[in-house]
């Protein structure tokens, strides 16, 4: 295992504090020491020699760092890790083959069964199945919350209960959270707030400056940008104190896989990052490729670029379909017409993100009609990638839902997803024109 540097741009020294785009490009990042090859090669190895006994002994007992099995760490990946932790402000992470298993990780590290966390109900479908059904199983219990008051977290909270879960901006209805104030409740109850950054990315938003204690991702979106990789990403602020009170056991006693080290203990402000790595990925496995670490990092260096195109189209497109007679409601926080425009410009001042739906005046039929009659938009169940995507959550993602859940969950029969991405405004508008002209 290797120790997460804290100053994250090689042979930065002094009081300078490099920009968001110079470390998209830099951070975690140097030529390679033996090769002099500039960009970050990819590792494509399972395993690393020990000098000798005594060295395979120390890296064993996390006495020592370095190199072991590409399971716990991989030198792509940890350029990955490292300039994740920096983006975000952070101070480690640790990389996953997905965004779930990023989320598993967190949670694997937080929870023994019978423990509790509260997740707002408006998450990625995906994790509402996760936390719902399948953690459940492990004896993890969630309880969903309306998160548009802050104080339906505080109200939740039991004595077992370990941890906040939220995304900001949440997909895909143009919701907005109140980070701060939901930040203020963790910390009065002392529980970590894991936020879920996907789609606004580190460059719209850094949850951590909020007060965050805990920030995930999946990279297969915006962050590896191009719909080529799956993986995910846990980082750690460092500044949770996990020995405050007893109830983190899992960070604060003593592990009997590890001799009775106690990882809190040993590693300090990045000991959940090693708990997550040391015993969640070695025991669980669910590793970033180190090919996948490659394509995800060689898109963030151009992640400010693409976030700032994505933003401007999408509000371009916003703007067009609100003015649409076929359109009953758009959904975009960057809207001013937007319910949640003020928490926008609070908390997402470079913009709302590129991900929105927008409702059609017209039933399911309608929403059918759209996603089949459009050309430049591609029909599929992704967000954050180059190319434009559409979907009707009613015929896809929420066929199995009834009438009732479809509508709470913000997916009505003609509510249609988009992800806008960074072709050419004009041309989006006229795909949309007419597809919607044969609705
Ligand atoms: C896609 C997504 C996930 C799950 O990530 P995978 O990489 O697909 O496992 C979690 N949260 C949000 C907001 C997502 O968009």
């Amino acid at each position: 295992m290797t120790p997460p540097k804290k100053t994250t741009i090689p042979h930065q020294d002094g009081p300078w504090q490099y920009g968001e785009e110079t470390k998209a490009v830099h951070a975690g990042a140097q030529p390679d020491p033996v090769t002099g090859a500039r960009n970050t090669p990819i590792y494509q190895t399972t395993s690393y020699v020990f000098d000798d006994v005594d060295h395979a002994a120390d890296l064993f007992n996390l006495q020592s760092f370095g190199f072991i099995y590409s399971r716990l760490t991989n030198p792509t990946v940890a350029v990955l890790e490292e300039r994740m932790a920096s983006l975000e402000n952070g101070r480690a992470s640790v990389c996953a083959a997905s965004g779930h298993a990023a989320q598993f990780l967190t949670f694997f590290s937080l929870l023994d069964p019978g423990d509790h966390f509260i997740a707002s109900r408006n998450l990625y479908g995906g994790s509402i199945t996760q936390f719902g059904i399948s953690f459940k199983r492990l004896g993890w219990n969630c309880t969903f919350v309306d998160p548009s008051d802050p104080e339906n977290f505080r109200t939740a909270v039991t004595a077992k209960t370990k941890a906040i879960f939220i995304e900001v901006l949440a997909n895909p209805g143009g919701i907005i959270l109140d980070l701060e104030a939901i930040s203020q409740v963790a910390q009065d109850v002392h529980v970590p707030l894991i936020v879920d950054n996907t789609l606004a990315t580190p460059y719209l938003l850094k949850p951590m400056e909020w007060g965050a204690d805990l920030v995930v991702h999946s990279t297969t979106k915006f962050l590896s940008g191009h719909g080529t990789s799956m993986g995910g990403v846990v980082i750690e602020s460092g500044k949770f104190d996990w020995a405050a009170d007893d109830r983190f056991p899992t960070m604060t006693q003593p592990d009997p896989a590890y001799h009775g080290l106690t990882f809190y203990e040993t590693f300090g402000d990045f000991g959940f990052t090693m708990k997550a790595r040391a015993v969640g990925l070695r025991d669980f496995g669910p590793s970033m490729s180190p090919a996948n670490a490659f394509y995800t990092l060689t898109a963030i260096e151009s992640l400010p670029a693409r976030m700032d195109r994505h933003v401007k189209n999408a509000l371009t497109v916003a703007e067009f379909l609100q003015s649409h007679r076929k359109v009953k409601r758009v959904s975009y926080a960057g809207l001013s017409s937007s319910p949640y425009n003020d928490l926008a410009k609070k908390y997402l001042p470079k913009g709302a993100g590129a991900v929105f739906s927008c409702e059609l005046k017209g039933g399911f039929d309608a929403g059918v009609k759209l996603v089949e009659s459009v050309n430049l938009f591609s029909h599929l169940a992704n967000v954050g990638d180059t190319r434009s995507l559409i979907l009707h959550p009613a015929s896809t993602t929420h066929r199995q839902l009834s009438d009732d859940q479809r509508d709470a969950a913000g997916a009505g029969a003609s509510v249609i997803r988009l992800s806008i991405g960074q072709e050419t405004a004009e041309d989006l508008i006229h795909d949309l024109d007419e597809g919607l002209s044969k609705v």
